[in-house]
């Protein structure tokens, strides 16, 4: 049996095959922002308790749970892992860091719809730049390549969170003009439009 892979004939033929696993893996990309958009509108309508009606009457860790589970859902969307959604004290709406997104404890105390929706829209927007993260570092799913590149160049001119920790001196208006700022602003946006009927 074995003897027939050192015919001539089998060994080109062997040399000639596609790596077909491997094509289809890197083929794998994430959909349009639009198409994100409604997916994720669709995960929102599939989470009853994610409305301003239920999160009212919810302490916040429930509201915690909450906001997981939509985490969850949008990271299956944009074909990464997961983070584990945190409330803690900040000077900032929310932030994305290590495995975590801190959502300001503020937010997720709020009892008010603007507080609901705030919490909602700072998720959305710091999931993006785990899905920038994950673009830049692990695997990119993303189909526009310049738009990555836009954000790698962002990280290494000197990415600015909003803690002030890194340049100081950079004005609210140079810290929303950054490429990842504008990418997860206009995202944050796009969906936010897709809920605005569900959140009424
Ligand atoms: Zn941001």
């Amino acid at each position: 049996m074995f003897e027939k892979w050192d015919m001539p004939e089998a060994k080109a033929n062997l040399e000639f095959m596609p790596p077909v696993v491997f094509l289809k893996e890197a083929q794998v990309k994430a959909p349009s922002v639009e198409i994100q958009a409604g997916l994720i509108r669709e995960a929102v309508l599939n989470i009853p308790a994610l409305r301003y009606e239920c999160w009212q009457q919810m302490v916040p860790e429930q509201r915690l749970a909450v906001l997981n589970a939509l985490e969850d859902q949008i990271a299956e969307i944009g074909l990464r892992d997961p983070r584990v959604v945190v409330a803690r004290e900040l000077d900032v709406p929310a932030l994305c860091k290590g495995q975590s997104i801190i959502i300001n404890r503020e937010l997720v105390s709020s009892d008010t719809q603007e507080g609901f929706e705030a919490a909602v829209s700072a998720l959305i927007h710091e999931g993006r730049h785990a899905y920038q993260h994950h673009n830049m570092t692990v695997s990119q799913v993303e189909k526009n390549g310049e738009l990555v590149d836009s954000w790698r160049t962002n990280m290494d001119l000197g990415y600015d969170n909003g803690t002030g920790k890194i340049h100081w001196g950079r004005s609210d208006i140079q810290l929303k003009m950054q490429a990842r700022e504008v990418d997860a602003d206009a995202f944050t946006c796009a969906v936010m439009q897709q809920l605005e009927d569900v959140f009424k």
